[in-house]
């Protein structure tokens, strides 16, 4: 190799271009770092980050993200003098290797490689040994004195390019190739000669000509500045433009492009290649793990054309390679702080480095390596917390198959357990499929041979995935562990057919047909017949898990609480860690059971009862349908304070010790009773028939009377308590009463009554009064007191701009963001979701569903209201428990706004753990900044 000593430093590097496009890096310098990722794309970074940290990396240069966005600003033309910046580079890598670029004596190949910022793997393209033409092709022959190695390096080359650079449908290359195979009677690709594959070759370049009407470029720069163009194309192919899609990943970032002196991993058996991770990305556990094949190229592993060993079989085969290697994970993770995806090859038993990045990992590989790595003093416990993404928590309560059940059920195949989970669904054998079936309400699990990354939008809806071929490093194993959904790969039992969309074991004859129900177990490999029943993860089970939310609890500031309605979502939540009840929604007991007639017999003749006991408090006397009424209404009423003092009792007894918000009843009334137009037909019938009954015929006038436009806008929250106030003394009554039942038993239950709706501060005061009133009634009948807090939602845009009046009578705010957003957007909570908004969102028009993530204008109105309550009362509690109390991108915000806790359902308590550290971690770091 010639000797480099004169390497420009970064910042003096010439350029003909307007602006600087190329990173080099070679012999133990490069231009770039790892915190050029912007720029360099995350492959380039780490190319350049190994090579200054002495690892062997082979020389080569980057070409910037920049250059692939100004190269698609000027109408995918390169950018003017980038062009001889690339050839300079070259030339750079020419003296660094001693070899020349298309020189027959002593050829230089490169690979051409995407690397965007975020490593999408697979989605972009790259190509081999390019460089090769027939020229050169005898160079690397006679160094080598490897004709077949030649001619295969050869072979792949024109079929990689045909593929990637000239268009042309891969299947017609493979198909040149099973011919050859066929021919000679063998099966492996490695057991075709010199002169089979230079058959394979002709006929590839036949191929090309016939497709394109023109000859294979044999000229090596031409090969080059093609191969460039079509990487920076291929960040808007239409499988990276979906993936990004599904990441959240931004489409101006540009690909960077790599250009790698190619070192060959098929020069015989002490050459190899392979992929692995510094530890097991399905368990966390600390081994090197991952797969390699002897004399193959890279992409022969990530295909599984031929099923790989494990890494281990190296520390056998290779034992100096193997110890230099795992020597180099572990320098890498301790460089990077975390653990790496490695790619290597070994030529003729020399090894190099050709990428790391941060390795993927399935959510409970991410807890034990957080764990692990806190334990290790490699990184902090605020590290740990903010490196778990919320949705990983959520992953890992996710379900598995009952042991029973599937101890019992048919197993049909059992491949590689790529990633964990259990997935039921209807089997259909294409993305497109999958797409069209999940479209029409189906669950579906996606059967393939192998996937490639055309088929992820196939595996986005999937509930899980299914394939034949391929390892634990394939593609659906990578990309099924990174969306979190369960994969078996590598089921080579499979038969496959997808004309006839059936999939059969060849050992057992089982199998099943397109919209056949299946199970797939992706924590062990299994695939069964039939829907399996699953039962829920147990997070008591996952001390790990319960290590990092503990850590999360240190950090955050945001306290965590619950919308629980029974005891035993009570229970589960507290389990869960949850501090308290944010929203008990009272009026979800009254559907149990029984109870919906009592509520029914209420509700017939609350009005008329209402009006009748004004008329009695005036002195006035009732006649006999007005005292019926009033005994029929009280009749219901008291057995419904029964009921419901029970219900608060067994909360209270659950949640001892923490806060308990319990809301009034809050719906219009007519939700409790049958629909208008079902009635309508009912007595309709009756009355053709002979005769409607009484009741029905009461029940009807009944929904007519409470009959609304609007109602979610109407007689409903407080409104509903201040024209029927029986209803909010009777849940006073029954508060108050199981309170004091809990505090004789030695308990300690926390009472918090909140009144739902209120837009003017008058609502609330005169219905404060009704219920002090009463609850100072049952504390002298039951001759002790009980102490409660007194609060309000704000739920209404008005509420939350006159928060400084309503905060004179509360000791509480709890905002109701699903009423909140409904108001501030003028969109329906019920019908929207189901419409226009869905749409809305696919289209751009809104980032977000706002009734998912907080929109920033409702987060507004609560920053008005917190800033506006806090300034009447310092001490006014503040809490949020509409459904964005669960969302972690709405717990930041709930953070910034400086509320004093989020409640969201039992199940999602422990993410919000983890999420409301983060926000609280980010805040804190955006204060520093
Ligand atoms: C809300 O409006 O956000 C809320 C929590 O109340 P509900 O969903 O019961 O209307
Ligand atoms: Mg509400």
């Amino acid at each position: 190799m010639a000797e480099t000593a004169t390497r420009p430093t970064p910042s003096e590097r010439a350029h003909r271009a307007a602006k600087r496009y190329i990173y080099a890096w070679g012999h133990g310098r490069a231009e770039g770092d790892a915190t050029m990722r912007d720029l360099l794309g995350g492959k380039g970074a780490g190319l350049a980050e190994m090579t200054n940290a002495g690892l062997p990396v082979p020389p080569g240069f980057t070409i910037t993200t920049e250059a692939c966005n100004d190269y698609f600003g000027a109408g995918e033309r390169l950018p003017d003098g980038l062009w001889d910046d690339v050839l300079e580079a070259v030339k750079e890598v020419e003296a660094e290797t001693g070899k020349g670029f298309g020189d027959p004596a002593n050829p230089l190949l490169v690979s051409v490689r995407s690397g965007a910022k975020f490593s999408m793997p697979g989605m972009m393209d790259t190509v081999l040994n390019l460089g090769l033409n027939e020229r050169t092709l005898e160079g690397l022959i006679a160094l080598t004195g490897n004709e077949r190695f030649g001619w295969d390096a050869y072979r792949r080359f024109i079929q990689m390019f045909g593929r990637i650079v000239m268009g042309i449908d891969g299947a017609r290359f493979d198909a040149a190739l099973d011919a050859a195979k066929h021919e000679r009677g063998v099966s492996q690709d490695t057991d075709l000669d010199a002169a089979a594959l230079r058959e394979v070759a002709d006929a590839s370049k036949a191929i090309v000509r016939e497709a394109t009407g023109r000859d294979f470029p044999s000229d090596p720069y031409e090969q080059l500045d093609l191969a460039i163009k079509a990487v920076f194309a291929s960040w808007f192919g239409q499988r990276a433009r979906d993936y990004r899609k599904f990441n959240k990943i931004p489409d101006d970032l540009g690909t960077a492009v790599n250009v790698v002196t190619m070192v060959f991993g098929n020069m015989g058996d002490d050459s190899g290649t392979g992929v692995a991770f510094t530890r097991d990305p399905n368990t966390g556990e600390n081994v090197l793990y991952g797969e390699y094949l002897t004399n193959a190229q890279g992409e022969d592993v990530v295909a599984g054309i031929r099923t790989a060993p494990k890494i281990a079989q190296m520390a056998t085969d290779m034992p100096g390679v193997y110890a230099e290697f795992q020597r180099i994970g572990h320098q890498l993770e301790r460089h990077y702080r975390d653990v790496q995806d490695l790619e290597f090859t070994i030529e003729r038993g020399r090894l190099y480095m050709l990428q790391t990045r941060t390795a993927k990992r399935t959510a409970a590989a991410a807890v034990k390596i957080a764990v692990d790595l806190v334990g290790e003093g490699l990184i902090t416990k605020a590290e740990a917390v903010a490196r778990i993404e919320p949705a990983q928590v959520d992953q890992l309560l996710r379900d598995t198959f009952d042991p029973d059940a599937r101890s019992t059920a048919e197993r049909v195949a059992k491949g590689l357990n790529a990633s964990p989970g259990a997935a039921v669904g209807r089997a259909v054998f294409s993305a497109d499929d999958a797409v069209d079936w999940v479209g029409r309400g189906e669950r579906v699990v996606l059967v393939r041979i192998e996937t490639s990354p055309d088929d992820f939008h196939g595996m986005a809806v999937a509930q899980g995935i299914l394939t034949a071929r391929g390892g634990a490093t394939s593609h659906a194993a990578v990309v099924a562990r990174q969306i979190g959904k369960p994969c078996v790969a590598g089921c080579t039992e499979l038969l496959v057919d997808y004309g006839a969309k059936r999939a059969s074991s060849a050992e057992t004859g089982a199998g099943f047909a397109e919209g056949d129900w299946i199970s797939v177990d992706g924590s062990t490999g299994e695939v069964f017949l039939g829907a399996l029943p699953t039962v829920s993860a147990r997070y008591e089970d996952q001390t790990e898990l319960q290590t990092v939310l503990g850590w999360a609890d240190e950090l955050r500031r945001l306290g965590v609480w619950t919308n629980a309605d029974k005891p035993e979502e009570a229970a589960q939540a507290r389990s869960y860690g949850a501090q308290g009840i944010g929203l008990c929604r009272t009026e979800h007991m009254f559907r149990e059971g029984e109870r919906l007639e009592i509520v029914r017999d209420a509700i017939l003749v609350a009005n008329a009862a209402t009006r009748a006991k004004a008329k009695a408090a005036t002195g006035a006397s009732l006649d006999h349908d007005e005292a019926a009424d009033v005994a029929r209404f009280d009749a219901a009423m008291a057995k419904l304070e029964v009921l419901q003092e029970g219900d608060f009792e067994g909360i209270f007894r659950a949640m001892d010790g923490l806060p308990v918000v319990i809301r009034l009843i809050d719906p219009p009334l007519h939700e409790f009773l049958p629909n208008l137009e079902d009635q309508l037909v009912k007595v309709t019938r009756a009355e053709d028939a002979g005769g409607a009954s009484t009741e029905d015929k009461e029940l009807l006038a009944t929904i007519k009377s409470l009959h609304e436009q609007n109602p979610m806008l109407g007689l409903r929250g407080c409104r509903l308590g201040l024209m029927i106030p029986d209803f909010v003394k009777v849940q006073t009554r029954a508060i108050l009463t199981a309170a004091i039942a809990v505090k004789r038993a030695g308990g300690h239950p926390i009472a918090k009554i909140m009144i739902p709706l209120v837009g003017h501060v008058n609502e609330l005061a005169r219905t404060r009064e009704l219920l002090e009133a009463e609850a100072k009634a049952v504390e002298r009948a039951a001759g002790m007191e009980v102490e409660y807090k007194f609060g309000t939602m704000i739920e209404v845009p008005r509420g939350a701009l006159t928060a400084d009046e309503i905060a004179r009578e509360a000791d509480f705010f709890s905002f109701g963001t699903n009423d909140l957003t409904q108001m501030t957007f003028g969109f329906s909570r019920d019908d929207a979701e189901g419409g226009f908004l869905l749409k809305y969102v696919e289209e751009k028009i809104l980032p977000v569903n706002p009734f998912q993530t907080l929109d920033d204008a409702v987060a507004g109105l609560m920053a008005i209201a917190v800033q506006k309550g806090r300034a009447t009362k310092p001490t006014l509690e503040l809490g949020i428990c509409g459904e964005h109390g669960g969302d972690p991108d709405s717990i930041a915000k709930c953070e910034r706004i400086g509320l004093d806790y989020v409640s969201c359902s039992p199940f999602r308590v422990p993410v919000a753990r983890l999420a409301a550290a983060q926000a609280a971690l980010s805040n804190a770091a955006e204060r520093d900044r």
